[in-house]
């Protein structure tokens, strides 16, 4: 990927991608989630913030670089991705952004897809997708800030196609972004895609502690 030149994440040489399979991404991303992500946010919602939260991990041996969570108590800016982003910037040894993968608990909000993208993160995954932060955590903002600022309608465009559009680029020049359930589908087998169904299952239940207690 060739990126512009103002773009702080772009270099004249992209490193060689670095290939995972599916199911060691599910494990290594499961396993910040679970360990490193709970304990860190358990904390933060006790300190007054809300149970968001992220991680940058190396894309060589998927081992976590940052782990942070919302500080909106310090900033309504400081969501769980802008709050991992300053950290990680903050370490004067961070990897570049670029050979990282970005995981977030729950899909990046606009803001937050900016953030990526201007500190050049290029894969990010996420667990929980706006329709469950709306449904489970009671938090419908993301939704409506997309379709109220971003969404435009095109010539020929009536509320319906305009409903039907995405909300934003998944997969741009950029960046690359996928929930868990659709690095699920990568899985090869349906054996082994069960299990690893009922592994994100588990790990997603966990959440349910700060479900709807969002304020
Ligand atoms: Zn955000």
């Amino acid at each position: 990927m060739t990126l512009p030149k103002y773009f702080s994440g772009s270099s004249k040489t992209d490193p060689k991608p670095v290939h995972h399979s599916a199911t060691a991404l599910l494990s290594a991303l499961l396993s910040v989630a679970e360990h490193d992500i709970i304990p860190k946010m358990r904390q933060g919602v006790a300190d007054g913030n809300q149970a968001f939260a992220a991680a940058v991990l190396s894309q060589g041996d998927l081992a976590p670089v940052t782990v942070s969570v919302n500080k909106a108590v310090e900033s309504p800016l400081l969501h769980g991705e802008t709050s991992c982003i300053r950290d990680f910037f903050a370490d004067p040894d961070h990897p570049p952004s670029r050979e990282c993968i970005f995981l977030s608990t729950h899909e990046p909000c606009s803001l937050c897809l900016s953030g990526i993208t201007w500190t050049g993160f290029q894969v990010v995954y996420f667990m929980f997708t706006y329709e469950d932060s709306r449904d489970l955590f009671g938090v419908g903002r993301d939704i409506d800030i997309l379709e109220e600022v971003f969404r435009v309608k095109a010539p020929g465009d009536d509320e319906e196609s305009l409903k039907g559009r995405a909300l934003y680029n998944k997969k741009n020049r950029f960046f690359a972004a996928k929930s868990m359930w659709e690095l699920l589908d990568e899985v090869e087998g349906e054996e082994e895609r069960k299990k690893w169904r009922t592994e994100v299952d588990r790990v997603r239940e966990l959440y349910r502690e700060f479900m709807i207690s969002t304020p």
